[in-house]
């Protein structure tokens, strides 16, 4: 018998029906002879209505108060679906992300997961109970109750299934898997059965929602297989690991496309030693991750900074660098939320060339402007209007002929 962890995302559990259908599968499976713990994301939309109810309290709620409340969201959810499973006849027991033994750091609202304890989990299993565990959550040394940050239950999943040694990790969203793009936004877009975490981790890093980064990352540092597949539908999902591959795909894998940009340059910054420091860390020290950075050549040594934060940040990152910015006495601090990146992404892009000219053509030809370009080893991103996005995105899947084999 193997342990399997699965978790179910909001949609998935969206009302008392979904409900429903998630315990037929799970049962399902478990007659086919498997072990399952089970993570569940809130039902729908929940996590943004008690956000904001508790903004109709305060417009800053307390962090700890805000997490707690969070936290009911999944709580909701994960005793709902015991209560179907339980009525269905098959014995199921709900825990709470605390009780599940998830030990987290104190960062209210994007916490780091400390420690996995397996013991009450490993219990319940034992007494040959399914495990529904409420994603998103954990405790802290003190017993306060931490959220791990939107998206947050992937996470939740990819620990326990670490934790617990659990055979893989299965991810059921909305979506059938991970393709070569969007298919909203590409009809012809193809589903891979296969990719690295390497790969995964660059596409949920710049646009893919299908699965949060963090829970990626922890799935590769652990060498836990993630499999991310449709809980609507029986269709073959994509299987996230470390290789062998039985394919080796010597070219692009795929276009990632992200509106959720915030562009800010600071102006006539004195270029000497130090200064990248004194704007970065009080950015850090606010939690404001900032993705891409450029300093251009400096004139007179004065030069530009630009860098890019997500939408939601922006304010609090133009509230944190306006002053510093005056204290370097750098003239203008300007944003721009108009923008969006567009990144190519594929582990063949190391051993060859031409990968970078083709797109920049490819959007050249397309009338598109790039304002900025950022490269890994494996990714190539360009910053752009955002009204052109998913045009790029089309006119780069049909220049690296994503829809053929
Ligand atoms: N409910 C949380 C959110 O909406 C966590 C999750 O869905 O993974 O962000
Ligand atoms: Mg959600």
């Amino acid at each position: 018998m193997s342990l399997i962890v699965q978790k179910y995302g909001g949609t998935s559990v969206g009302d008392a029906e979904r409900i429903k259908h998630v315990a037929a599968r799970i049962i399902a499976r478990i007659e086919a002879g498997d072990q399952l713990l089970v993570v569940v994301s809130a039902m729908g939309d929940t996590t943004d209505e008690l956000i904001a109810l508790a903004r109709q309290m305060t417009p800053e709620p307390e962090a700890r108060e805000l997490d707690l409340l969070l936290s009911t969201g999944e709580i909701v959810s994960s005793t709902l679906l015991s209560m179907a499973l339980k009525h269905a006849g098959h014995p199921a027991v709900a825990l709470s992300g605390a009780q599940a033994g998830i030990g987290t750091d104190r960062r209210y609202g994007r916490a780091r997961i400390l420690s996995v304890d397996p013991r009450r989990v490993h219990r319940e299993l034992d007494a040959g109970r399914v495990v529904i565990v409420a994603g998103f959550q954990g405790i802290t040394e003190e017993e306060d109750i931490t959220t791990l940050g939107r998206g947050g239950s992937d996470t939740t999943a990819v620990a326990l299934a670490a934790g617990l040694k659990a055979e893989r990790a299965e991810i059921y969203t909305d979506v059938e898997g991970i393709f070569t793009a969007d298919p909203r936004i590409v009809p012809e877009a193809r589903k891979w059965p296969e990719i690295s975490y390497e790969e995964m981790l660059e596409l949920a890093s710049y646009g893919a929602t299908v699965m949060h980064p963090r829970a990626v990352e922890l799935g590769a540092v652990h060498r836990v297989p993630i499999y991310v597949a449709s809980s609507f539908t029986s269709a073959p999902g994509t299987l996230i690991h470390g290789g062998p591959f039985m394919e080796q795909h010597n070219k692009v894998l795929g276009i990632a496309q992200d509106t959720d940009v915030a562009r800010i340059t600071i102006r006539g910054v004195p270029d000497r030693p130090g200064i990248a420091a004194t704007l970065f860390e009080p950015l850090g020290e606010g939690g404001i991750s900032v993705d891409t950075i450029v300093q251009n050549a400096s004139v007179e040594r004065l030069t530009d900074l630009t860098f890019t934060v997500s939408r939601s940040d922006l304010s609090r990152a133009l509230e944190i660098v306006r002053p510093v910015a005056l204290e370097i006495e750098a003239p203008d601090v300007l944003a721009d939320t108009h923008l969006a990146k567009v990144s190519i992404v594929g582990a063949g892009m190391t051993s060859a060339a031409g990968y970078a000219g083709r797109m920049f053509r490819t959007l050249f030809e397309a009338g598109i402007n790039i304002e900025l370009i950022t490269t890994s080893e494996i990714r190539i991103t360009c910053l752009i209007d955002e009204k052109q996005v998913n045009e790029a995105v089309r006119a780069l899947h049909k220049a690296f002929a994503l829809e053929e084999r």
